[in-house]
């Protein structure tokens, strides 16, 4: 089946308000391009302070009836929800690529297998949550409750757009709360295909709404609004910035999971087999749009030469192309904005006199590929020690190399950039691999790996990289109010 066949209107997307489909109040529309192709896929909302604030009503009327049901009932829409993306995950799938433009086995493995997993892991984590209660003897006894916080905003970015959504979406609406979410204008097709799904789950009208617009005004519009209790965002640093700057007069909760410059630190005694195959995955995995991907690998100087050998036939083996072919391993960027920034970042790294290993050119795949947004998987190493290659997101597939000649330098190479979200440590050596882990400013450490991801732990960064943490209690604590209660030994 095609993904026409889920939204009944494809070409013109609407807002889900209440339960229903609602055009925007000031009739404007965005266009959405599919990368692979730069043709039109289709139109969305330009929605505004008006759309907002319908859907933030709309939410706060499904409020009491949402949070006053069990938790068994709420996991039973949830659970609903995900069989109906099992049964949809290859539709799902195909709007997923089409929409962002990465390849159609990754949307299926990557992005719907986790949509789904979502969905059931914070409907089964948040009956397993246990509450809290402290015994003061002769004094009484405290218990502690989570109590929702109301109407949550959710926003995304367009990198992995519903994988995560429903990260965020599956959490709120287990600890009672009801949600507006707006996803990111460059990829809305696939909250839209999820909305029509939460529809036929049974999730009450107003539960969950859907506001589709642009970052500057949809997502402003959101984040000012004075009934929205908690802001769960991912993106960009600066608009991170933006988001906290808004919400912190009134004093809004915000979790700000945000961009990524992520070491991969290699010792001499790395296994360079899986060194390699695992710095492959790490740097161009979804063409290098993973805020987790290692674009700066630091390698011990004796092993930099054959590290970067291999390395550089395994990128340059890397099949890029049309996202619909089974053995596509690289789709396109996101947007021809995206392709030009990254293409600028290699145009610097040839001034600046930088090695280019492999790939550094826009590509053009035949037949109906012609005009997508396709760049080389690339590998750049003997940069100038200063170039801002190495210190700010590109994120694209560029990867670039550098060496140290101690322990001490390959940590402060890691450390020296502003952003702290993930780093992966190759070594033989147990010892070395704790002490580095420990060492390196992260909020996640991969040693001899990268993304293997268990929801239950705690997920987000430090630094520049973002405010808080995702996963397991971690979410389900950010979308409640914590009240303790006490009771005396005797009335
Ligand atoms: P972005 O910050 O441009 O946009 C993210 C979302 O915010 C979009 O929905 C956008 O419309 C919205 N937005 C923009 N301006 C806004 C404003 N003023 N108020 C409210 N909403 C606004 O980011 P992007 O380009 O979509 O995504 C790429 C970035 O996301 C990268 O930096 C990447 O590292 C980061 N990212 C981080 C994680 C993580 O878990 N840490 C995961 C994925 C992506």
């Amino acid at each position: 089946m095609r993904w026409e066949e889920l939204v009944s209107e494809p070409e013109v997307l609407s807002n889900w308000i209440g339960g229903e489909r609602r055009a925007p109040f000031g009739g404007q529309y965005l266009d959405d391009f599919e990368p692979a192709t730069g043709e039109l896929l289709a139109r969305i909302p330009d929605s505004g302070s008006e759309d907002v604030e319908l859907a933030v009503a709309a939410a706060a009327d499904a409020f009491p009836e949402w949070s006053g049901r069990s938790l068994q009932e709420r996991a039973r829409c949830l659970e609903r929800l995900a069989d109906l993306v099992a049964e949809r995950a290859e539709t799902l799938a195909g709007i997923e690529s089409a929409d962002t433009g990465k390849p159609l086995a990754l949307a299926r493995q990557i992005d719907m297998a986790r949509v789904e997993a979502n969905l059931r892991f914070f409907a089964g984590a948040a009956q397993h949550w246990p509450t809290e209660a402290h015994d003061m003897g002769q004094q009484g006894l405290n218990y502690t409750r989570r109590e929702p916080l109301g109407v949550v905003a959710l926003i995304t970015p367009w990198n992995l757009p519903l994988y995560l959504l429903s990260w965020k979406l599956a959490p709120a609406l287990m600890t009672g709360n009801c949600v507006v979410a707006k996803p990111s204008e460059l990829t809305p097709l696939s909250a839209d295909a999820l909305w029509d799904l939460a529809n036929q789950a049974g999730i009450p009208p107003g539960v969950i709404n859907l506001v589709h617009g642009s970052g500057t005004r949809c997502g402003q519009a959101l984040v000012d609004h004075p009934a929205i209790k908690a802001i769960s965002f991912t993106g960009g640093t600066q608009t991170g910035r933006t988001i906290a700057t808004a919400a912190a007069p009134r004093l809004v909760k915000t979790s700000l999971e945000l961009g990524g410059k992520n070491p991969a630190l290699v010792f001499a005694d790395a296994d360079l087999d899986r060194t390699v195959a695992g710095l492959v995955r790490a740097g161009y995995t979804n063409q290098g749009q993973v805020c987790l991907c290692c674009s700066r690998i630091l390698v011990d100087e004796d092993l930099k030469d054959a590290l970067t050998q291999r390395l550089a036939d395994a990128v340059s083996n890397l099949k890029v192309g049309d996202p619909n072919l089974v053995d596509t391993d690289q789709g396109a960027l996101i947007s021809a904005d995206h392709q030009q920034k990254v293409l600028d970042y290699m145009d610097l790294a040839g001034e600046e006199g930088g090695r280019i290993l492999c790939g550094g050119k826009a590509l053009n795949p035949e037949g109906r590929c012609q005009q997508g947004y396709f760049v080389e998987p690339t590998l750049i190493s003997d940069l100038p020690a200063d170039s801002r290659l190495h210190f700010e997101e590109i994120f694209g597939p560029v990867v670039t190399v550098q060496s140290f000649a101690s322990e001490d330098e390959g940590i402060a190479l890691a450390n020296s950039v502003d952003y702290g979200l993930a780093a992966t440590v190759w070594t033989r050596d147990l010892a070395t691999a704790h002490r580095v882990a420990g060492r390196v400013q992260a909020g996640l450490v991969w040693i001899n790996g990268w993304l293997v991801r268990d929801l239950r732990t705690p997920f987000g960064g430090m630094k520049d990289s973002g405010l808080g943490r995702e996963g397991g209690r971690w979410s389900l604590e950010f979308f409640t109010e914590t009240k303790n209660i006490h009771l005396p030994s005797g009335f």
